[in-house]
């Protein structure tokens, strides 16, 4: 299986979880406020597989802007994400964006009795105390770390800062594209 190929299984890995994940807002009622700003975005230590990011890293190659957003993750000092406006509170590229950021709020882990236990923010628990309590949400984390890394289990192993992940995927998928 060749790069283009992992990208599309990658795809419909996101695709399915971004339908489980709606399903599940739809069904407990909890939903991000639309006044957040995106502060699960504003943290200098989100880490990422490479593997999550070649969708994206295509995208970039191909509406030719990979070079300028590899340059400004390469400069970055802050430790954020590249990808995230800290004017707008938004993500730049966000339907491309990685597992990390489509999972973080609507997800899962298990505890010692193997019950889920959602991984979200202190704004959604206090706000969905009562839901959260009645809606156990049953998208597991680790299932879909899993169902990634088995897709390319190089580039889906090993958790780096999220700009060398952004990079490594545009430099890899600049490779493929120069040389398939
Ligand atoms: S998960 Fe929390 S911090 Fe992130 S966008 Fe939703 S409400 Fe905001
Ligand atoms: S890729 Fe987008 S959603 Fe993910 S951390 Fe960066 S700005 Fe946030």
């Amino acid at each position: 299986m060749d790069l283009y190929e992992k990208c599309r299984l990658v795809e419909e890995i996101f695709e399915e979880l971004d339908r489980e994940i709606s399903e599940y807002k739809s069904s407990s009622g909890i939903f991000c406020p639309q006044n957040c700003g995106g502060e699960c975005c504003n943290k200098d230590d989100i880490c990422a597989t490479v593997i999550e990011f070649i969708p994206l890293a295509f995208f970039l190659h191909n509406t030719q802007i990979s070079e300028k957003i590899h340059n400004e993750a390469e400069s970055k000092k802050d430790g954020l994400c590249v990808l995230y406006s800290q004017e707008t509170g938004r993500c730049l590229f966000y339907e491309q964006r990685g597992l990390v950021c489509r999972l973080f709020g609507f997800s899962s882990i298990r505890d010692k009795t193997s019950r889920p236990q959602i991984v979200t923010c202190k704004r959604i628990k206090e706000l969905y105390k009562e839901s959260i309590q009645k809606n156990p949400c049953n998208i597991i984390m680790a299932d879909y770390h899993r169902r990634l890394s088995l897709t390319d289990l190089r580039l889906g192993s090993g958790l780096l800062h999220i700009n060398e992940a952004i990079k490594k995927a545009i430099e890899i998928t600049g490779i493929f594209l120069k040389y398939r």
